[in-house]
């Protein structure tokens, strides 16, 4: 079968021809259908997590299962199910057990830790494997496997209730579905800021009911107290520390700020605002099982609608050559049905 793996010899991927997997106890065997592209899988092609070479990439995987083990209670042949970074917790520790199991210090990650999803066969431990709703496109499904999970349960940890303001910092792949989630499901009013004025027509479009291009505001954050009266939560999916001082600023006493995207650098955060303002300052790790589930059933539902891009699996190198330089806008889904030349 055909694979994307980690390039042993650079820090790019190949499409190689693989070995077929075989499914042992508790797990299932998936053709898989689509895998989006994600800054992650760059960043373990890099070996920036610890270099695993010849390792299968890919956690944002969607495929039907086609055999079961034996013991395999929960997944049946002909379930669409889903290849997730969080593939499996070790389901006793204090995480696992308290609905906290993205924690779990025992954690399996596909592409990452154990074989993920982009090759034309996976094998998923059945009892993680989430199931697809009827009436998700398989394409859209593998956007909500990661990024979607990632902005909806973020949104979540923000407390978000109807009416409220949500600042989204970063109007890009995660940005974007944020800004759904937090406007179609919470029923909240976003403000959504970035530096690139594509992301945030196209922030607008998708339910913004303002934007803000940093560039070419002096004080972003003094702007949204004025409008807003300050946000209840900020969602922070921009990988720039500016942002993240930004959000600490923008919120309302008792606000909270949920940080999402990974930049390499410190947050400078005023004592004084957390202690006065009762300002909570959290991060938020894709999600669990269930906050997957959810997410699925919202974009069954129509109220969130990734903006996906179909490539044949072998582009896989050209995708992740763009998403190195930056140039791609939406999510990249390699397709592995065949349909896509
Ligand atoms: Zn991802
Ligand atoms: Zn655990």
């Amino acid at each position: 079968m055909k694979a994307v793996v980690v390039n042993p010899n650079s820090t790019g991927v190949e499409v190689v021809e693989h070995a077929l997997p075989k499914i042992g106890t508790g797990e299932a065997l998936v053709k898989v259908e689509y895998c989006g592209v994600c800054h992650t899988d760059l960043h373990v092609s890099h070996g920036d997590f610890g270099k695993v070479p010849g390792r299968i990439l890919g956690h944002e995987g969607i495929g039907i299962v086609e055999e079961v083990a034996d013991d395999v209670t929960s997944l049946k042949p002909g379930d669409r199910v889903s290849i997730a970074w969080f593939f499996e917790g070790c389901g006793h520790c204090e995480y696992c057990t308290t609905g906290r199991e993205t924690l779990c210090r025992s954690v399996k990650n596909a592409g990452y830790s154990v074989d993920g999803g982009m090759s034309e066969y996976a094998v998923v431990t059945a009892d993680y494997a989430v199931k697809v709703p009827e009436g998700l496109d398989p394409a859209h499904a593998s956007s909500i496997t990661c990024a979607g999970v990632t902005t909806y349960k973020a949104i979540k940890e923000g407390g978000a209730a109807p009416g409220q303001w949500i600042a989204v910092y970063g109007a890009g792949g995660l940005g974007n579905l944020a800004i759904q989630y937090a406007k179609k499901v919470f029923n909240a009013h976003v403000v959504a800021i970035d530096i690139n004025d594509d992301k945030l027509a196209l922030a607008k479009e998708v339910g913004a009911d303002f934007t803000i291009n940093g560039k070419e505001v002096e004080d972003v954050a003094a702007l949204i107290q004025e409008k807003t009266g300050g946000c209840h939560s900020a969602c922070v999916t921009a990988v720039s520390k500016v942002a993240f001082n930004q959000a600490v600023d923008s919120v309302r006493a008792g606000g909270t700020v949920v940080a999402v995207g990974l930049p390499s650098e410190m947050m400078e955060v005023s004592i004084v605002k957390t202690v006065l303002d009762g300002i909570k300052i959290v991060g938020s790790l894709v999600g669990t099982r269930k906050d997957l589930e959810e997410a699925f059933q919202f974009g069954a539902e129509g109220l969130v609608v990734p903006i996906v891009q179909k490539r044949p699996v072998e582009q896989a190198p050209d995708v992740f050559d763009e998403m190195e330089k930056g140039i791609i806008q939406g999510r990249m889904v390699l397709d592995f049905t065949g349909e896509t030349v």
